[in-house]
């Protein structure tokens, strides 16, 4: 068995005592679609996560590879109600365009026939107008050689300049707060997510915030990211720079310690490696967290789904 799996294993051994027995089978589900970072990795996607919740499929953030874990779990990427971005750093808006256009192919994984809604910071019209630029060559082939339903490839964007509800549709309501990402890198948003009386935080990429604590006080599931590096590695100037931007894993900790939530999950890992640094392992990034933190916790894998129950919250891989 390959130690990072068996680190995995060991941190979902060290979630099971939080874990309600039996969970309910739930009307609102969190999966975790891409758990990596920039980094090009098989085994983890770009960021982002799938919320369902009643009749309602909203993505947070567009990372490299999402269609295809959508599809893996059987949702056509066309069936989103909206795709919420929550900055702009390339990692979370990668896969926007493959999204928007594989969607819209009338196939049984796309068949989108209404406008592509995006939610996003102030910007976003920006980006989908040039995305529409870039592939406007693609799109006019395909309304006439396919016969898309020109409706379906239209784009509805909404801008949001502060925090406050962004999304409010079948009971599902989203909300944005701003959390601290870097100095330069604004606008930037982490996102609360409610339904029927239940409530799940994503930090989004933020360094340590106490914003973040705030959001997620009684939450039912907090997803946090983090970053980390061998010590000696994350002396050095770029990966000083990157680390900077993120939350370490005895940082997040503090987050999980002060806002109780029923479940505390990693995702968007940044382990920063090279050749004479390997990165720290999953069970190094769960030791750490330990320092500041005893309570359930989970690291997230891509495909992990979460079902938000009255009683607690059951966690499994979906494929
Ligand atoms: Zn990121
Ligand atoms: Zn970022």
């Amino acid at each position: 068995m390959k130690a990072r799996f068996r680190a995995a294993l060991a941190a979902l051994a060290l979630s099971a005592a939080g874990l309600a027995p039996a969970a309910q089978a739930g009307d609102f589900m969190v999966t975790l679609l891409g758990t990596a970072s920039p980094a090009p990795r098989p085994d983890r996607s770009g960021p982002s996560t799938l919320i369902e919740a009643g009749d309602q499929k909203v993505l947070i953030d567009a990372g490299r590879n999402v269609p295809v874990r959508l599809w893996q779990l059987g949702v056509p990427i066309g069936r989103l109600d909206a795709t919420i971005l929550t900055h702009f750093h390339s990692d979370h808006t990668a896969g926007l365009p493959d999204i928007w256009l594989t969607g819209w192919i009338a196939t049984p994984y796309g068949g989108r026939k209404a406008p592509f809604r995006v939610i996003g910071p102030t910007g976003t019209q920006a980006l989908t107008d040039g995305l529409k630029t870039a592939y406007d060559a693609d799109v006019q082939i395909r309304l006439v050689d396919e016969k898309n339903p020109p409706e379906g490839i239209e784009i509805a964007t909404t801008e949001f300049d502060q925090g406050g509800v962004i999304f409010d549709q079948g009971g599902l309501k989203i909300t944005a707060f701003e959390t601290d990402h870097g100095e330069h890198i604004k606008p930037n948003y982490g996102m609360v997510a409610e339904y029927d009386g239940r409530k799940v935080v994503l930090s989004g990429d933020t360094t340590f915030d106490p914003r973040v604590t705030e959001q997620a006080r009684g939450a039912d599931l907090l997803i946090h990211e983090l970053g980390t590096a061998h010590p000696d590695l994350s002396q050095q100037d770029h990966a000083r720079r990157v680390l900077a931007h993120h939350a370490t894993p005895r940082q997040a900790g503090e987050v999980f310690a002060e806002a109780q939530p029923k479940l505390a999950v990693f995702t968007h890992l940044v382990m920063l490696s090279d050749k004479a640094h390997p990165a720290p392992s999953l069970s190094d990034i769960v030791a750490e967290t330990r320092q500041t933190y005893g309570g359930p916790l989970m690291i997230g894998e891509d495909l992990m789904t979460f079902d938000i129950g009255r009683d607690g919250v059951a966690s499994y891989i979906r494929d």
